[in-house]
């Protein structure tokens, strides 16, 4: 099995990476543009098994894309490349629209191309699987959750840019015929996050004793997946989805964000005494503008149809999470300093 995996240098799409090069011993291409969130250090215990390669390069180029299906022959295609997040999408949405749209419309051309070149066997078991989020479907209120039919109304210009590359995918299926399955995730949390998410940034911020932001009141409900656990079920819907179907993956954690950070300080207060009690540092700012109140997933399709189940709860999860934060230093000390350093993004400015 070859796989070729977009953005597999990110937060996912590495945990993807490991999961498919250690757990599956499946032979993977990472293609990935190193952008400020690619990190060849989160690779490290895959860099040089034989069945990982890795190519520099920015999905938009439809030349090169073209050009590793025909060197690499895929029999499936993973692509999780994308500018990722909301606070970066409201002060510069440029990249948002060029990698996460026309990204996605130039490795469809590409994937299109080979896919149209195969036959037999190689061509009914081709896939390709198109990684995208829950924030598609907008904002919930206090009842309810997103199924697979929920009618898209994205908030920010990174969810509008995921909506548009979810349809584009969608439509070389029905249009083209090419095997497309798309997934849609809750917020992911867990090892090797770019701190500039909330999770890790706010363990951070605790572990040195720096104000932890929360937007606004703090009541805005998100439903947080262990990132393992996604990488499984991406695996699982790529290798049994249904063509031309959408999946959604969520862990059934709802925490409104002031109960994680709370939480959050609550393990550290434990495990870094000195630091207690780390509340203290809780500090509420100007919230982001177009923030949705509340996301939930409903799974059940993917429970039923792929036997899917996430490891983590969200207390198991968290704990390791903070643990990884704590024993690997060494990976977060180089961006604090020379990447990102906490300051606020995502503030209104003139355009
Ligand atoms: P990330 O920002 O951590 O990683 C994105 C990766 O894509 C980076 O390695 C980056 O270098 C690479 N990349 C960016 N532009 C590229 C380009 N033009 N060409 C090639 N590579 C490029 O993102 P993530 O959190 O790992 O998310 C991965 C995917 O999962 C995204 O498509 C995202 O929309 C989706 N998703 C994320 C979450 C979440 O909670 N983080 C939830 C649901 C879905």
């Amino acid at each position: 099995m070859r796989i070729l995996v977009t953005g597999g240098a990110g937060f996912i799409g590495s945990a993807v990476v490991r999961h498919l090069v250690h757990d599956v011993g499946a032979e993977v291409l990472n293609i990935d543009k190193l952008t400020y969130a690619g990190n060849l250090a989160s690779l490290g215990s895959v860099e040089s098994m034989p069945n990982y390669r890795f190519l520099r390069a920015d999905v938009c180029d439809g030349g090169v894309m073209r050009q590793a299906f025909a060197e690499f022959r895929p029999d499936r295609v993973m692509h999780l490349a994308a500018e990722s997040h909301v606070d970066r999408s409201i002060n510069g949405a440029a990249d948002f629209i060029n990698t996460n749209v026309m990204g996605t419309f130039e490795l469809l051309q590409a994937a299109l191309h080979h896919w149209n070149g195969l036959s037999g066997e190689e061509k009914e078991g081709f896939r390709f699987l198109h990684v995208s989020t829950d924030e598609v479907y907008g904002s919930l209120g206090d009842e309810g959750l997103f199924h697979e039919m929920t009618p898209y109304d994205p908030s920010s210009p990174y969810s509008a840019s995921k909506a548009a590359s979810d349809h584009l995918a969608i439509a070389w299926h029905r249009t083209y015929g090419l095997p497309v399955v798309v997934s849609n995730c809750s917020n992911n949390y867990g090892p090797f996050h770019f701190p500039e998410k909330l999770i890790p940034l706010t363990i951070l911020n605790a572990l040195e004793q720096k104000a932890l932001p929360i937007y606004g009141s703090g009541a805005n409900v998100r439903d947080w997946l262990y990132v393992e656990d996604h990488a499984r079920a991406l695996h699982l819907i790529a290798s049994r989805g249904r063509i031309g179907e959408k999946y959604n993956v969520g862990g059934q954690n709802e925490r409104r964000n002031i109960d994680v950070v709370k939480r959050i300080c609550a393990i550290m207060d434990r495990l870094k005494p000195q630091g207690a009690p780390h509340e203290k540092l809780i500090s509420h700012v100007t919230d982001r503008p177009g923030h949705d109140a509340r996301y939930a997933i409903d799974a059940t399709k993917l429970r039923a149809e792929l036997d899917w189940n996430p490891r983590e709860s969200f207390d198991t999860g968290i704990e390791k999470t903070i643990i990884w934060y704590l024993d690997n230093e060494l990976w977060w000390r180089p961006l604090r300093e020379k990447v990102y350093s906490g300051e606020r993004l995502g503030t209104l400015t003139k355009v």
